[in-house]
């Protein structure tokens, strides 16, 4: 029988609408960045719109055609911003470069993406030119600068400045409309096993996840904001604030490559932001400085945490002794990245604050467009019981399908539907509230039982003299593995194994106390600023846990 369909116009889903939109209806509303050079640049979303239209352009005269790919490696500024839309917008692909990851494998990314245009900021001339020969793929380098700042000389064929390429457009150019499912932008994960693996965004995932994140138990951010994404531009898209900032209008401060506590503070309280995003090591730096400066926050009301999890003592510095709302968040590449917010209900209102506290400290509920599962080892569903543990599937039309150019799905068959296996383990609560357990891969197994390497670095986390811990797994020769906390003491401040052992009684189960404590001077992070657990487990490997 033919369905009667909905007679509603076909408006395909277009990333250039979001700047679009962002130029009529904010179109005075700034873009302050800090730059590379350390001045201050600020203009408008009108401005912006018109630049990325001459981007398009002359991306387009360097003789780039549909779907071709523009690597950025860049810090958060109003350049890169430009070539989120003037790439995407034009029909290329943005493909957003870590560059804290090692030389070697941004060589290998660039090739892999076949990035045909290589944007960069003035930061990275030193490295481009160092990896150029092995770049196979790329026709045209773009220094992100006016032409005061090109170099007298240098190796690299091809060598524009940004500034030049868009000074020589006139801007008039129509966004061109095309299949919303065609790719916007590429993101490589870290992939901390094997080569990186990019995730392939499209106009239409980008869109609807946008919506998505600015929903009011999102981040829920409005019109009013002022919107600095620390976590950068090259790590998931920053999280979708390039992309839901136009969508609502909100004005955004761009920090640059000047993340340290200091420089973040001048200019949270310079240009009065009202939110912020980023993982929770930056906001340590953040947090030290304005604690032994004795500073508060005039204008910062909540921030986004996430990427790894956030301590619950962190969080409780944050809103009592700053004032700032923690809105933890769980999500990963394949994702867009967003998938869970930790936000209350109305029933949990009433709740004492401690109650309140400890559902806020879990990772959250799904947003929609998002939908979450909790298989076992045998392969079947798991209940929503804050109890049962196991592998955290999901799915959702801002998850991938496949990773680009990898032939074998990655998804797997449960009730019926195809899932992606995000590598988490957690459980699900009854109202829905979803709290990591682990990575699979960093859960340590003792004698059978699981210990959340999370939950033991959120206690260690609470003690004043840690400033930062990591629990790996370490072999045992009767447990199979027993946890090693490695701990990183606060400046001056002091603390034995036994203290350090002593503050894990009466918080957790005695068999699940870590075995023993390693002090170290720094733990190593990944590109993305997470702890980087497979190195720590390398530079453990012989340890010998006492009594084993
Ligand atoms: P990578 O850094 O490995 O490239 P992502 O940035 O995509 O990958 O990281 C995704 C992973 O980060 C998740 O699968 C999860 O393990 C971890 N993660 C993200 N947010 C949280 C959180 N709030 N709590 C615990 N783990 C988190």
């Amino acid at each position: 029988m033919a369905r009667l369909m909905g007679q509603m116009m076909q408006m395909p889903l277009m990333i250039s609408s979001l700047l679009r939109h962002a130029a009529r209806h904010a179109g005075d509303v700034e873009i302050v960045s800090k730059r590379v050079e350390g001045d201050i640049h600020r203009y408008t979303y009108r401005d912006a719109e018109l630049r990325a239209r001459k981007l398009a352009q002359a991306l387009a005269r360097l003789g780039c055609e549909a779907s071709d790919r523009v690597g950025t490696l860049a810090w958060n500024g109003y350049r890169h911003f430009e070539i989120y839309y003037g790439a995407s917008g034009s029909g290329l692909v943005l493909h957003t470069i870590n560059p804290r990851l090692f030389p070697e494998q941004i060589a290998w990314i660039v090739n892999d993406a076949e990035d045909r245009v290589l944007c960069f900021d003035l930061s990275f001339l030193p490295l481009v030119e160092k990896l150029a020969p092995q770049l196979r793929s790329v026709q045209h380098f773009v220094l992100m600068a006016g032409r005061s700042h090109m170099p007298a000389q240098s190796t690299l064929a091809n060598l524009h400045s940004y500034e030049d390429l868009l000074e020589a457009e006139d801007g008039v150019y129509h966004w061109p409309e095309f299949d919303e499912n065609t790719a916007s932008s590429i993101c490589y994960t870290s992939g901390t096993t094997g080569n990186p693996k990019g995730a392939v965004y499209s106009h239409r995932s980008t869109l609807l996840h946008s919506y998505g994140l600015s929903m009011p138990d999102a981040m829920g951010v409005g019109g009013a904001d002022v919107i600095l994404p620390v976590v950068p531009m090259f790590h998931v898209n920053a999280w979708g604030t390039p992309y839901a900032a136009p969508m609502i209008g909100a004005k955004l401060v761009f920090p640059g490559p000047h993340l340290d506590g200091k420089s973040l503070y001048e200019l949270m309280e310079a240009e009065k932001v009202s939110f912020s995003a980023g993982v929770p090591t930056v906001w340590l730096g953040l947090i030290n400085f304005a604690k032994a400066q004795n500073l508060r926050f005039s204008t910062l009301k909540r921030t986004v945490i996430g990427g790894s999890a956030c301590p619950p003592a962190m969080m409780r510095t944050l809103e009592d002794e700053f004032g700032v709302e923690v809105i933890h968040a769980w999500g990963m590449t394949e994702m867009s990245p967003l998938g869970t917010l930790a936000r209350l209900k109305a029933k949990h209102r009433e709740l004492p604050v401690e109650a309140q506290r400890r559902i806020l400290e879990k990772q959250g509920k799904a947003i929609f467009g998002v939908d979450m599962a909790l298989v076992g080892d045998e392969g079947q569903a798991l209940p929503w019981d804050g109890q049962s543990s196991g592998n955290l599937v999901v799915r959702g039309p801002w998850v991938i399908r496949s990773y680009y150019r990898r032939d074998e799905s990655p998804l797997i068959g449960l009730d019926g539907q195809q899932w992606f296996p995000t590598g988490d383990v957690a459980a699900i609560d009854a109202d829905a509230f979803m709290q990591i357990t682990d990575r699979s891969k960093d859960v340590i197994k003792s004698g059978g039982e699981w210990i959340s390497s999370i939950e033991l670095e959120n206690i260690a986390m609470a003690h004043p003299a840690v400033l930062e811990a990591a629990a790996i797994a370490c072999a045992h020769p009767k447990w199979d593995e027993r946890p090693l906390l490695v701990v990183v003491r606060k400046p001056g401040a002091e603390l034995t194994r036994e203290q350090m052992l002593g503050f894990f009684e009466g918080r957790i189960a005695k068999w699940q106390v870590p075995d023993d404590v390693a002090f170290v001077d720094e733990i190593p992070h990944t590109a993305t600023g997470k702890i980087q657990k497979l190195k720590l487990r390398e530079m453990f490997k012989g340890h010998k846990l006492p009594g084993s």
